[in-house]
């Protein structure tokens, strides 16, 4: 996956590369998507969910550059992959699932193979975790119409957030990098991407 899937596709940054080929990505998935864990697409999870392309889920953390002693918000946990992913890479990680039976099945899995600085938490991830916040590191799983202000509210001083934005019906989403500097926020576009939407409630 490394050598093939990410590195030629514009993984360059070392730690990235080395967290992703340290978590196995066929635990996060139920037994018969396991002989698909490492081709090189989103996979059906259980709750009509997907586990991100694993280019996706490295140029999206690789975009956030977490540092060891960062305190990162995952939005929309889905298998826990991602967010195992992201514990590789800092200090702590807050994920929030809106559907109680994955968020249970990802801190299952979370648990049992030893990722025991993520909190998975069960809520509506549009308004962020503000008992975790601020965060230097917020990634979003789900598209949204528009970046929910609670999640902008809740990104640190010089903090980055990884977001895909839905800009029309009819096109692919834009995925963002915001990063804050002081009061202002600002973005820039990484590459199109189709995410699930970000459901409210
Ligand atoms: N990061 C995941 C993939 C997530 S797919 C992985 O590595 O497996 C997107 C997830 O976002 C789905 O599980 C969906 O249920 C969840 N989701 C959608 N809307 C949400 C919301 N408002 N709050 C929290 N989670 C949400």
């Amino acid at each position: 996956m490394v050598a093939e899937q990410l590195r030629p596709h514009g993984v360059t940054d070392e730690r990235v590369l080395q967290a992703m080929a340290s978590v196995p990505r066929e635990e996060f998935l139920a037994l018969r998507m396991r002989p698909h864990a490492y081709e090189d697409r989103a996979l059906a999870i259980e709750c009509g969910q997907t586990i991100s392309q694993p280019l996706v889920v490295a140029l999206m953390v690789q975009a956030a550059a977490p540092q060891p002693e960062d305190v990162a918000l995952e939005v929309g946990t889905g298998s826990g992959y991602a967010a195992a992913v992201l514990s590789r890479l800092c200090r702590r990680v807050v994920t929030v699932e809106r559907e109680p039976a994955l968020a249970e099945h990802a801190a299952a899995t979370l648990r049992r193979l030893g990722y025991d600085n993520v909190e998975v938490a069960v809520g509506d991830g549009s308004l962020g975790w503000s008992a975790g916040a601020p965060y230097a590191v917020i990634l979003v799983a789900a598209a949204a119409r528009g970046v929910p202000q609670p999640l902008l509210d809740q990104l640190a001083e010089g903090g980055r957030m990884v977001i895909p934005v839905a800009v029309s019906p009819e096109e692919p989403q834009d995925l963002r990098l915001y990063t804050r500097q002081g009061a202002e926020v600002t973005y820039r576009s990484l590459f199109p991407v189709l995410f699930v939407p970000l459901r409210p409630g």
